[in-house]
């Protein structure tokens, strides 16, 4: 299996949002493991919905060796009064994916260096899956 941190991006990242974070080593004391990279995260846990990560990898399988637009993916799950404001739980469902070597997330055709992005992304199965 491979490790929720290889891959293309290093360092610790948020077990929720997907986002890199900088380790506060007050924080990260006596061996406790900071999983989160706010109280906003560790309150609202975005990776519990596997069900919609589940959905969003399925699209994204059917559509390899083409990328999607997370966009495309809101506006079949959600409903068209609010899927725009379910992009962000796309984008971090899209990050965690990444986290662990399952999608490629691009930025006019290259893998975004950071997944702190910013601006509009797709998403694209990783050749080896
Ligand atoms: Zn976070």
């Amino acid at each position: 299996m491979k490790s929720h941190h290889g891959g293309l991006y290093s360092g610790p990242h948020c077990f929720s949002c997907g986002r890199p974070f900088d380790l506060d080593h007050r924080r990260a004391g006596d061996g406790n493991i900071i999983k989160y990279c706010s109280k906003g995260c560790r309150s609202k846990k975005y990776e519990k919905d596997k069900k919609l990560e589940e959905a969003l990898l399925e699209m994204i399988k059917e559509r390899a060796p083409k990328s999607i637009c997370p966009s495309y993916f809101a506006r079949s799950y959600f409903s068209e009064a609010d899927w725009r404001e379910k992009m962000e739980l796309i984008r971090c469902a899209g990050r965690r994916l990444a986290l662990r070597s399952i999608i490629r997330i691009t930025q006019k055709d290259r893998p975004v260096a950071s997944l702190n992005f910013k601006g509009p992304v797709r998403f694209s199965l990783l050749d080896d899956q």
